[in-house]
């Protein structure tokens, strides 16, 4: 049941941060509802969840416009996003997890303009294990892409997102490196939120600083 699997996962989130020394209350969690029916979400809503983590534009739009009753309902668009589907996410979106070039970050500002929407809260994606197959800025490059996305009238740069290796080591590492990115480029002042943590490995991220967690499979069931 989804109630069960968000009280479980708070739970768990709760856990971690006490034992890192944190404030539960310091990581927001983003249930990933991504291929799951509307109905699941009106689910984890009656169960006060409210945010909520879509990987698909299109997927997006859908379910949030089915969805529209729910007005406090906040949508994080979590997915690899190209500038051709940034018109869509930027009408509904409330933050974006993957910023990760300064064309996309550029179309993004002038779509959430054109669409009447208060300032787009965005987060840079960063490819810390530099996996061949992952998307995200090199962590070479993040600091010139924070100086361009930073100059986009109509966006505001939040902070810095990841998407692990599998393996626990290999978060862990990850992790480190993403927190230790945020350290070198102005700290929590600059860029307050870190994404990272997912069903599998949220207590790690929550020990090394995270502010959002993306869970889908221990609140929504396998995908
Ligand atoms: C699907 C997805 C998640 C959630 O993963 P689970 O293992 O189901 O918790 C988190 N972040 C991103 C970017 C995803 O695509």
């Amino acid at each position: 049941m989804i109630a069960e699997g968000l009280r479980a996962v708070r739970g768990r989130i709760a856990d971690a941060a006490r034992a890192a020394g944190r404030d539960p209350r310091a990581v927001t969690l983003v249930a990933v509802s991504k291929t799951k029916p509307v109905e699941a979400i009106r689910e984890a809503y009656a169960a006060g969840q409210r945010a909520f983590g879509e990987n698909y534009a299109q997927e997006l739009v859908t379910k949030a416009e089915a969805l529209a009753d729910l007005r406090d309902l906040e949508w994080h668009f979590i997915g690899h996003l190209q500038s051709n589907k940034a018109r869509l996410v930027a009408r509904v979106a409330h933050v974006v997890h993957t910023v990760d070039s300064r064309s996309l970050g550029e179309e993004l500002g002038r779509r959430a303009l054109a669409a009447q929407r208060p300032p787009l809260p965005v987060l840079l994606e960063v490819n810390v294990g530099r996996e061949a197959q992952k998307h995200g800025a090199a962590p070479e490059d993040l600091g010139a892409l924070l100086e361009a996305v930073r100059g986009v009238p109509h966006l505001r740069v939040r902070g810095l997102m990841t998407l692990p290796p599998d393996d626990d080591a290999g978060a862990a590492r990850a992790f480190d490196d993403l927190a230790a990115l945020r350290d070198a480029h102005g700290g929590a002042a600059a860029l307050p939120d870190l994404s990272m943590g997912m069903s599998g490995d949220l207590e790690l991220a929550v020990a090394r600083g995270a502010t959002l967690v993306r869970v889908g499979t221990a609140i929504f069931g396998a995908r």
